[in-house]
């Protein structure tokens, strides 16, 4: 007999469904794998080596809570240069154990018991149990296919968001690819502003965009003092296990997740940090290079669906396109395509409202996988 009686709020939130597909996939022979969220890619030699070269030198210590002053200056130079964001290092920016520690403390931060967080999905899986898991309430607000899963004022309306605390924004979108335009966003901003609300951006896929620069919604009027950005080394460096992400925010914002990150976590891995320092200073090239890889990909999957007749939205960023599932059951159609051909794909609902009836298909998968996965969807389909 358990003597151990978990949380209602631990309850309340189920299993992770892509994991599920994942240990489906684990038991099989001759799987191809569309089903990740990470890159394919190494993390840059460079960074590699600064990481060894860390360790040789005896940096094994923690480091400052909020991290490393050097990484911080360098993350604050490279928001300002590429996305025009302008954070203080030492007040304004904490170093954490990937974007998805910054988002959990955000949320912990900054939630009082049933505070309302509205969620723009299909989105990334963590936020409702996050919100959850700090004693919110979550408020599903699904994007549609014909605003090419692009938030619109009229969508948030429509769910009441205007009521809540706070806003979650995930563009470039995991899953569906999509992506907001400075004009786009604008709406989206006045419509915070006219109800108060704080807006958590994640932007762990802002580097990698396909023909457009990535805009920032902490960069329009009266947007920076109530936003916090999140970003990461994980996607764009392919440095998933080093576990290395931050978060941009105004001080008493930083100073708030601070308090609770010194406590659960004191500081983020000190050897990760000294490779993202060296990514931030010498992987560009790098990031280029894998950028020009995934836009190739995109552009094969992209065409090979709309050949077999199947019906995909233009995704324009991250790794990942988000077509109609062939059949209106889209968790039977994947798991029947993974039973059949050993493809894995993850069935749209998993990424919440409005996800239904499709199915994320990633492409962070070299090229010569990606054709004989398409060449198996394609025979299954017929
Ligand atoms: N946000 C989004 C949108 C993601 O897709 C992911 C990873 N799949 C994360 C955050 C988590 O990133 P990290 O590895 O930095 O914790």
């Amino acid at each position: 007999m358990a003597h151990v009686n978990p949380s209602e709020r631990t309850q309340r939130v189920p299993p992770s469904g892509i994991r599920r597909f994942f240990e489906l996939a684990e038991e099989m022979d001759d799987v191809i794998s569309l089903g990740v969220g990470e890159p394919d890619f190494t993390a840059p030699w460079s960074a590699r080596e600064a990481a060894i070269d860390s360790l040789e030198r005896g940096r094994t210590s923690y480091t400052a809570n909020r991290g490393m002053a050097e990484l911080r200056e360098a993350i604050a130079t490279t928001v300002d240069e590429q996305y025009d964001l302008d954070y203080d290092p030492d007040e304004e920016i904490i170093v954490t154990a990937g974007a998805s520690e910054a988002i959990d403390v955000a949320f912990r931060a900054l939630l009082d018991p049933g505070d309302r967080v509205a969620v723009a999905q299909p989105a990334y899986i963590s936020y409702v149990p996050g919100v959850i898991f700090a004693g919110g309430d979550p408020v599903r607000v699904p994007t549609r296919e014909e605003d090419a899963f692009k938030l619109t004022v009229d969508t948030l309306e429509a769910h009441d968001a205007g009521e809540a605390d706070v806003l979650v924004l995930c563009y470039p979108n995991n899953p569906t690819g999509a992506i907001m335009t400075r004009e786009e966003l604008a709406p989206i901003a006045a419509f915070a502003r006219e109800n108060d609300l704080t807006v958590l951006s994640d932007e762990i896929y802002a580097e990698l965009t396909y023909g457009r620069d990535h805009t920032s919604i902490a960069t329009l009027p009266g947007m920076r003092e109530r936003t916090v950005v999140f970003n990461g080394f994980s996607k764009a460096y392919a440095m998933t296990g080093l576990r290395l992400g931050y978060a941009l925010a105004p001080p008493e914002t930083i100073r708030a997740m601070n308090r609770i990150h010194q406590y659960s976590l004191l500081s983020a891995p000190t050897t990760a940090q000294y490779a993202a320092l060296d990514a931030l200073e010498h992987a560009d090239d790098a990031v280029a290079e894998m950028r020009t890889q995934y836009d190739r990909r995109r552009r094969f999957v992209l065409s090979r669906f709309a050949e077999m007749g199947i019906d995909c939205f233009e995704a324009e960023g991250a790794f990942y396109v988000f077509p109609e599932s062939p059949w209106p059951d889209a968790e039977a159609f994947a798991e029947a395509l993974l039973d059949e051909t050993g493809v894995a794909v993850v069935p749209g609902d998993v990424f919440g409202a409005g996800g239904e009836g499709h199915l994320r298909v990633s492409y962070a998968t070299g090229l010569e996988d990606l054709r004989e996965a398409m060449a198996r969807i394609e025979a299954f389909v017929e």
